[in-house]
């Protein structure tokens, strides 16, 4: 946490706006939902939210999940983008998994020659332990 809040410190007040609505969330939120959270901050305008995610998307606090175009706030306060995604596809809960750089030689290897790989987005869908039905046995 307090690599966190070194970075936090440094944020400006939209993006300081932008993270704390996604970290209030219990679920990954889309632009405009981050936008119906932020008003209230006097931020009303789609492309300051828009800025202010990229912005939190190159710090590494924020992540974008490719698979539902939606945001959610970095685990670990900030890391390097090197993270794949659990998600409960019922209540929407993301669990972040780190990838080691040997994580991620061995799924960049997966691309075939006709395409030079350069980034992985790994999304892995499933339920959570709440959502999951409790076993007859
Ligand atoms: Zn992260
Ligand atoms: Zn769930």
């Amino acid at each position: 946490m307090n690599a966190a809040h070194h970075h936090a410190s440094k944020l400006s007040r939209n993006q300081g706006q932008v993270l704390s609505a996604l970290r209030q969330a219990k679920e990954p939120l889309s632009a405009y939902a981050i936008l119906d959270r932020v008003r209230v901050a006097g931020i009303s305008h789609p492309p300051t939210v828009y800025r202010a995610l990229n912005e939190l998307i190159q710090l590494g606090m924020v992540h974008r999940l490719q698979s539902r175009s939606a945001f959610v706030a970095c685990d670990h306060g900030a890391c390097n983008g090197k993270a794949a995604f659990a998600i409960c596809r019922q209540c929407e809960k993301v669990v972040e998994i780190s990838l080691s750089d040997k994580d991620e030689r061995v799924l960049l290897a997966l691309s075939p020659k006709t395409i030079a790989a350069e980034q992985i987005t790994l999304e892995i869908a499933g339920l959570c332990e709440a959502c999951r039905p409790a076993k007859a046995t």
